[in-house]
């Protein structure tokens, strides 16, 4: 059972990292926190490491869900390395005074990236085109592809990496509009982008569309079949937010009946993709959820939630004059 007067640290903190993460962490909080690596271990073997652990930290494979948090009997944070809580159920981890801790700022870049590659990868059918040439064959004159340049960018969510890519993608030429309902007019023009007061004034008139919101109870399946179908033909969607903000069996239908040009994904209803009919596309690209994982964002993240932490013990140290 938690005990929430358990709140001060009277040992050396333990820290159970339940993913991998980059080595800069481990060379961080080395000397200072009982650190666990526990990456290939179930949640029943999992859980019982819990016991007697101040802190965990995941990132989006692993779930912290109310039973595990319950297996917990000191538990004091929740990190997570990366953006996106929605592995973790923060309400509960928080009704029982544990601070839930994200690393937001370090995958911006990656993601943002990724989201211009897709859309320069789809246009220019580069993964159709390399498969053909890997085999003997060259068609060329199935090689015709199409420029960003002049074309609309439709961004679903103009928040951190929905503002970067709306800057990398301004640099291509491109007009970039937005739907964000929770962003001020003046701070969007600011960078250049257009605010549009509906989702489907959007998808008209976007040739590409880009996901960028959180996966909440609002963005959930908020691109189904009636959103598809009010794409253009001739228009690609790329989600590099959270799998289940686009209902993939409508998905699958738009792009068996042609209502779309076709589609990147990085991120599913259901991670690892198994037995979807999405593999069977050549117009659609699909990566394993990678947005973050470049080096350069894993070791940002892992230096961030290493001083995080260490901020975090220090103060709690200064506070209880217990651990030095
Ligand atoms: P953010 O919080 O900075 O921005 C999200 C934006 O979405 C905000 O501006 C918010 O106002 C907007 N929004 C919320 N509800 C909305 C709605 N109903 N309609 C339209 N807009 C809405 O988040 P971020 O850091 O930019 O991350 C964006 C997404 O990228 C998240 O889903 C995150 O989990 C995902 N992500 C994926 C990877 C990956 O590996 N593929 C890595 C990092 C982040």
């Amino acid at each position: 059972m938690y005990n929430p007067g358990a709140s001060k640290l009277s040992k050396i903190p333990k820290i159970i990292v339940g993913d991998p993460i980059d080595e800069e962490f481990f060379k961080i909080v080395e000397g200072r926190a009982e650190v666990i690596r526990a990456y290939d271990v179930d949640d029943e073997d999992f859980a019982s490491l819990l016991k007697g652990a101040d802190i965990v930290i995941v990132r989006s494979r692993r779930r912290i869900t109310r039973a595990l948090i319950d297996c917990a009997d000191c538990l004091k944070v929740i990190a997570r390395a990366g953006i996106g809580l929605d592995n973790i159920d923060v309400d509960y981890a928080r009704s029982k005074g544990i601070i839930v801790v994200p690393v937001a700022e370090a995958s911006i870049e990656a993601v943002a990236e990724l989201t211009i590659g897709f859309m320069i990868a789809l246009s220019r059918k580069i993964p159709q085109l390399d498969s053909k040439v890997k085999k003997g064959l060259w068609c060329k004159s199935e090689g015709v592809g199409l420029e960003l340049k002049g074309k609309t960018l439709g961004i679903i969510g103009l928040g951190r990496i929905g503002s970067r890519v709306a800057e990398l993608a301004k640099a291509f030429g491109m007009r970039v509009i937005a739907y964000d309902p929770y962003v001020d007019r003046m701070a969007a023009s600011k960078i250049g982008v257009e605010l549009i007061d509906k989702l489907s004034d959007l998808l008209k008139i976007s040739d590409y569309v880009s996901i960028h919101t959180p996966l909440t109870e609002e963005t959930y399946h908020m691109i189904g079949e009636r959103e598809l179908k009010l794409m253009k033909p001739t228009a690609f969607l790329i989600n590099t937010a959270r799998g289940s903000i686009v209902d993939e069996k409508a998905l699958i239908k738009a792009l068996k009946e042609g209502w779309i040009a076709g589609a990147a994904l990085d991120v599913f209803e259901d991670e690892p993709l198994e037995d979807s009919d999405l593999v069977k596309f050549d117009n659609v690209i699909l990566t394993p959820h990678i947005g973050g994982s470049t080096i350069e964002a894993q070791k940002s993240i892992a230096r961030i939630l290493a001083e995080k932490i260490m901020e975090y013990i220090e103060s709690i140290c200064k506070d209880n004059g217990n651990l030095k």
